[in-house]
């Protein structure tokens, strides 16, 4: 009799049990559309030039690992500031944003979820329907209470808003709302901007708690276009949190680098929201990790490296726009009778491909070719190499 023997075995992640099985998989085609990661044409993970050539300046001058203050790198947290907020905006120019560097965009998450349920203790969580499968687990497990609000519409092929708007008035006042700021994960459909301004008023009348996840900011339609989400919810004159992550835009998926915006009243009770962020952080794992942090704080400072990062940025967004065309052409001439130009509609790194469980089992069993059962493809993960055999692949299984 050990202390873990009533410990149950919990189910496995389904995105990285699909890995598993993905590297396990000897088809010498096969393709992994599974994971949420940008790889470049010729399959490979960037190493973008911004990051090795500011890790080549830090490189050149070697400096000591003290701990990092609570909150992380100072400059760190003023660009996260800058970038989501504007660096001549409003809330920055009168402080009232307190900014904490994370663990990612999930620490990010975490850090606010923990927050939250300090400052509203009986408050419910909504998170799309369908959303990033760790929003519900991640509320869940900081004590909340989660449920959905309609977003998907399968038939249609985009967003239920007429749902989407219905679910949000339904929703008690202090609610707190999970909305992601661009790149819908895992469909790829945005709302409009005018369609944001109908969900802010909502959220505004109803006195909603908004917590917009930009994961993807630059994936879209540009850093500033996806940003844009951002000055309408000031503009509101709302209270809400937003979660960063660059994960994806600098491709530094493993160094963890992401951070928590929380725009406040005023600059005195952004100094009082931060020192209790830096609680939670303190009590979690006291003080984040130096080096990606201060691999983008060198980029987003210095004006060359930073025009780099744009260009490069800019490139995975082009080439995915790219391969969202192909797969459409490639599965025309492929033979697929539907119409299936929704593809070149969506945005960021995902498309809902509208393929049954059935149909993706098939894909991966037949042809290697591994996307979620939901039907979620990831569109960054393909490239000249391999989209006529995934086309193929899929028009077979159609
Ligand atoms: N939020 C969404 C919507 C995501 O898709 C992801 C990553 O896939 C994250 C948050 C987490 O980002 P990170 O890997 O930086 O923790």
């Amino acid at each position: 009799m050990s202390l873990f023997t009533a410990v149950e075995m919990a189910p496995r992640d389904p995105i990285l049990g699909l890995n598993e099985q993905f590297n396990a998989d000897t088809n010498p085609n096969k393709v992994n559309l599974g994971v949420g990661v940008y790889f470049d044409d010729n399959g490979k993970l960037p190493l973008l030039q911004c990051v090795q050539a500011a890790e080549k300046t830090m490189m050149a001058t070697p400096t000591a690992r003290g701990y990092l203050p609570i909150d992380g790198i100072v400059a760190y947290d003023n660009a996260v500031k800058s970038l989501v907020f504007g660096a001549d905006s409003e809330p920055v120019k009168s402080g009232r944003v307190a900014t904490v560097q994370a663990i990612g965009g999930t620490g990010g998450l975490k850090i606010g979820a923990d927050f939250l349920k300090k400052v509203s203790p009986n408050a419910k969580v909504l998170i799309s329907d369908p959303s990033w499968e760790n929003h519900r687990a991640l509320f869940t497990n900081a004590g909340f209470e989660v449920g959905t609000y309609a977003y998907y519409d399968a038939e249609k092929r985009g967003v239920n808003f007429e749902g989407f708007l219905a679910s949000l008035n339904a929703a008690a006042p202090g609610t707190i709302v999970v909305l992601h700021a661009c790149c819908h994960n895992p469909t790829g459909y945005d709302i409009t901007p005018a369609q944001w301004d109908q969900v802010i008023a909502v959220v505004k009348a109803k006195n909603l708690t908004p917590f917009l996840d930009m994961a993807y900011q630059g994936f879209g339609h540009g850093i500033a276009e996806d940003g844009a989400v951002i000055g309408k919810f000031v503009a509101a004159g709302l209270n809400f949190f937003v979660s960063t992550s660059f994960s994806k835009s600098f491709s530094l998926y493993g160094e963890r680098v992401g951070g928590l915006s929380v725009l406040c009243a005023d600059k005195e009770e952004a100094s009082r929201v931060l020192s209790q962020l830096k609680i939670v952080i303190r009590t979690n794992y006291s003080n984040p990790p130096i080096h990606g942090g201060a691999v983008v704080a060198a980029v987003l400072n210095n004006p060359e490296l930073r025009a780099l990062w744009e260009k490069e940025l800019g490139e995975m967004r082009v080439r995915i726009k790219a391969m969202r065309q192909k797969l459409v052409d490639g599965l025309n001439a492929a033979g697929v009778k539907q119409d299936m130009s929704f593809i070149t509609q969506q945005i960021g790194m995902f498309s809902y491909s509208g393929l049954t469980k059935d149909q993706m089992e098939r894909l991966r069993n037949e042809f290697g070719v591994y996307g979620t059962d939901t039907g979620r493809m990831c569109v960054a993960a393909l490239n000249s190499k391999n989209i006529d055999y995934v086309c193929q692949a899929i028009a077979k299984v159609i």
